[in-house]
């Protein structure tokens, strides 16, 4: 028997043909990061770069508190919690962290009205292992999941070893849900998936309508909060009139909360169900101290009125750069008028990598995401306002981006 190739070409001509097609990705070290500025390698040379690319919204990663909170807890229980919350690595400061989030928003589902319903939070070590371990564990239960088909990488990686069937609904079209759901009518109810803030486009789900399906058909829903995880406060909790007990809430803490790691939340059953059939929590090793102190000073901060400046910061310049943008003819797609989220929208990957290429030899950090992250045609840059924004920063920005068109 001969060999024919040898194997690596295997990789070779996968890589070929990303590059061919506009798609090759590479490691951009940044220094500094997520800070505001960001040093990064420019045609070899070391160049300072305003920094668009960073979720850390509430610009909360080098905040004092969580440093210190990090610190202490480091300084108490050591680096590692030593296994999996099953097995050895369940520390009081999970306990602690879990109580916290309970706190920080009493009311989320499983609170209808004055019901003294509380839902229960719970853990994970990122919002990947989080969405992958529901969609798999919970989609096999109740029997389908609905997934909308702008949902995170983490949300398909979850379909893909769901046991059972799913479907994908056109985004935000609750019409094709409400299609599906009356075409397959699921025995236990079904599962739908959606983002509150999506986190390419940075448009808000239909809420209020996803709640009246809810209500008609009595489905669950996961709704992941990656990107409006402390961000908007009442949106979910005293703000959303009428949500079911049968809603899930994913959040993360490594984008606006500055830090690492991710939590459920929902009914209590959910949580026990989760401790038990949730393979993404039972096989893998728990959050590690440092990480969870740092948790809990970011809602520590996010409790203190005095840091309220952040959200209404971040808000007021996100508007202004999609206004600005918008004025100056840029195509900003769906980005809601709430969200600090600002697509600039460039067609090709060629395009968007060119220039996203000249911005950063003008001092600017605005990567291209292309396909598969985005539809075909829909390559762009991808702006993330952050607290520490001002309008000055925005204004430079547009001018270097005219000049790289
Ligand atoms: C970032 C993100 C995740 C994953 O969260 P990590 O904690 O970074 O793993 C999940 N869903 C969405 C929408 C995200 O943007």
């Amino acid at each position: 028997m001969s060999v024919p190739e040898p194997f690596e070409n295997v990789f070779r001509d996968a890589l070929e043909r990303q590059r061919a097609q506009g798609l090759y990705r590479a490691l951009t070290p940044l220094e500094n990061a997520p800070s505001k500025f960001v040093t990064r390698a420019v045609e070899g040379r070391p160049t300072r770069c305003l920094n668009f690319a960073s979720n850390n919204y509430l610009d909360l990663a080098g905040h004092p508190l969580l440093r210190r909170r990090a610190a202490e807890a480091l300084e108490r229980a050591g680096a590692g919690s030593g296994g999996s919350r099953l097995l050895g690595g369940d520390l009081p400061l999970h306990a602690e962290l879990e109580a916290a989030l309970e706190r920080y928003r009493p009311t989320m589902p499983g609170v209808s009205g004055e019901s003294e319903l509380r839902s229960r939070a719970l853990l994970f070590n990122t919002g990947f292992q989080a969405n992958y371990t529901l969609i798999s564990a919970l989609g096999e239960a109740l029997g389908c999941v609905f997934a909308d088909k702008l949902a995170h990488a983490s949300v398909a990686e979850g379909l893909r070893v769901l046991p059972g069937p799913f479907h994908r609904f056109r985004h935000n079209d609750t019409e094709h849900l409400e299609n599906l759901l009356r075409k397959h009518q699921p025995r236990e109810g079904g599962l739908v998936v959606t983002e509150t803030l999506f986190s390419m486009d940075g448009d808000f789900a239909p809420l209020e309508e996803l709640c009246a399906l809810q209500r008609k058909y009595g489905f669950w829903m996961l709704l992941d909060e990656a990107h409006s995880t402390g961000g908007y406060p009442g949106l979910h909790g005293r703000g959303l009139q009428g949500i079911s007990e049968r809603t899930i809430l994913m959040g993360t803490f490594g984008k606006a909360l500055g830090s690492f790691g991710a939590y459920v939340a929902g009914p209590p059953e959910i949580r026990e169900y989760l401790v038990n059939f949730g393979r993404g929590l039972i096989y893998s090793t728990s959050l590690p101290p440092a990480v969870l102190g740092a948790n809990l000073g970011a809602l520590e901060a996010l409790a203190d009125p005095g840091e309220a400046w952040r959200a209404e910061a971040l808000r007021k310049v996100s508007a202004f750069a999609r206004e600005t943008l918008k004025r100056r003819g840029f195509d900003t797609g769906a980005s809601a008028s709430r969200s600090h989220i600002v697509p600039v929208l460039l067609g090709t990957p060629e395009n968007a990598l060119r220039i996203s290429e000249a911005l950063a030899r003008a001092g600017f950090h605005a990567p291209a995401v292309r396909p598969p992250t985005v539809p075909a045609g829909t390559s762009r840059l991808r702006l993330n306002l952050t607290a520490a924004f001002e309008e000055k920063d925005i204004l430079d920005f547009v001018q270097a981006l005219e000049k790289a068109c």
